[in-house]
């Protein structure tokens, strides 16, 4: 499976990211202790083209697809989990507009246009690097497609948007925040991409959380903002279709959690060999029971997101959606355990900031939180699973 994955291209994105993101662990201790978004990061993400990560190369992108990015971002989370996250979301934009849209059912006149429009948004990713964020939260409701309150009223050349997101990851740093509403001429989901700089949006409250601190999720708020047409990324109705037929879209952050539970691996395993300024703690069996537990969680969260990226695909079958749910619950349980048992296992000492590990374990807290795929909406799920055949919508 594992060799399946790592095609030749692929192979090529994650060694790009992994060059990239050498002074990302350096950074994150600043960027988590002033809640600050991680710019030099960024800058280095761009000067290795990863912006474009999932932008076909013939439009001046890497040409990754879904599993790649899958792998570049756990290659990420390993050395910053926060940037993996923010990363995600522009990337999500991407992937949405490219690869899962070219799989959705589409009129040609319609699928034209899209065509025209995605276009421009990479030239912008590729050309002006153009920063994506998406938020789409309103604290309102757990659905995918429900809950959404921000309206788009129609006007000449495009729509005046009217609306409060919540946790907008990138709020001070995206150039496009891609956000989610309901048309008045239509009554239906649009996606629309709203200028950072318009006339209109607002960036509220502050941003002192617990974890994923350098995410700056702060609120967006955006009133008569006018989004031109042409920033309509994805014709009405299809981000419906995509929720139904492309459900993988939803579990892309978890990738970001898998690299951090790498990364809890990586300095523990160093801590016991003696590489963290105390003596080597190897031969204590009690640590090698807790190290041998801390590999199990890993490689049953890895081995099972990897099977599930072995057959992501539009129209997933129930085993297959139903094997995405187990493997957000596995990583996004999976990382706070271990960042738990890492502490365990290196003492109080790695608990003084500051710590990957400290960091690590506050980071991993936020995963079960994610929402529309949150732990507690996927045990909902699998809870769920083939009791009510007669009445299952079984991805919901
Ligand atoms: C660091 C961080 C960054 C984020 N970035 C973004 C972003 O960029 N874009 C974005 O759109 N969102 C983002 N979010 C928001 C995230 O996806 C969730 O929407 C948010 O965490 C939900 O918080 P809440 O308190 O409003 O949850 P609530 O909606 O109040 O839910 C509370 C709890 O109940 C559970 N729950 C709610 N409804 C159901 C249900 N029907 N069935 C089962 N369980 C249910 C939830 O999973 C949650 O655990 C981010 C969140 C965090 C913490």
């Amino acid at each position: 499976m594992q060799d399946a994955l790592f095609t030749p291209e692929r192979r090529d994105i994650v060694e790009r990211m992994t060059a990239a993101a050498v002074d990302f662990p350096r950074r994150s201790f600043d960027s988590d202790r002033d809640a600050a978004f991680p710019y030099e990061n960024w800058e280095d993400l761009k000067r290795a083209g990863l912006l474009g990560i999932c932008i076909p190369k013939e439009h001046g992108g890497l040409g990754g697809d879904f599993v790649a990015y899958a792998l570049a971002s756990e290659e990420l989370g390993r050395h910053c989990a926060t940037t993996g996250l923010t990363f995600n979301m522009h990337v999500a934009t991407t992937l949405l507009v490219g690869q899962i849209a070219d799989d959705m059912d589409l009129p040609d006149d319609v699928r034209a246009t899209q065509h025209a429009r995605r276009e421009q948004l990479w030239h912008g990713v590729v050309n002006n690097h153009t920063i994506h964020s998406q938020p789409f939260s309103e604290g309102t409701a757990a659905s995918a497609t429900g809950g959404f309150a921000t309206m788009a009223k129609k006007v000449d050349g495009g729509y005046l948007v009217t609306g409060r997101k919540i946790f907008a990851s990138l709020s001070g740093a995206a150039n496009v925040h891609n956000v989610v509403c309901i048309s008045d001429a239509d009554d239906q989901l649009h996606l629309m991409g709203v200028p950072a700089d318009a006339d209109g949006v607002e960036i509220e409250g502050g941003w002192d959380p617990l974890g994923m601190r350098g995410t700056d999720s702060r609120n967006l708020l955006m009133t008569d903002v006018f989004v031109p047409e042409g920033n309509e990324w994805i014709p009405p109705g299809m981000f419906e279709q995509a929720a139904w037929r492309w459900p993988y879209f939803y579990m892309t952050l978890s990738f970001s959690y898998l690299g951090l539970m790498r990364g809890i691996l990586d300095y523990t395993s160093a801590y016991l060999r003696g590489e963290h300024g105390t003596s080597a703690r190897r031969d204590n069996h009690i640590k090698q029971h807790g190290w041998a537990d801390m590999q199990l969680t890993y490689d049953r969260a890895q081995a099972l997101c990897y099977r599930v990226l072995g057959e992501a695909s539009a129209d997933p079958s129930r085993a297959s959606l139903r094997r995405a749910w187990t493997s957000m619950v596995t990583t996004m349980q999976g990382a706070p355990e271990l960042a738990s048992k890492a502490i365990e296992i290196a003492g109080g000492r790695s608990m003084l900031r500051p710590s990957p590990l400290e960091q690590a374990y506050r980071d991993s807290r936020a995963g079960a939180t994610m929402l529309p795929w949150s732990v507690e909406v996927c045990l909902d799920r699998l809870g769920r699973f083939d009791l009510y055949p007669e009445s299952d919508r079984f991805n919901g």
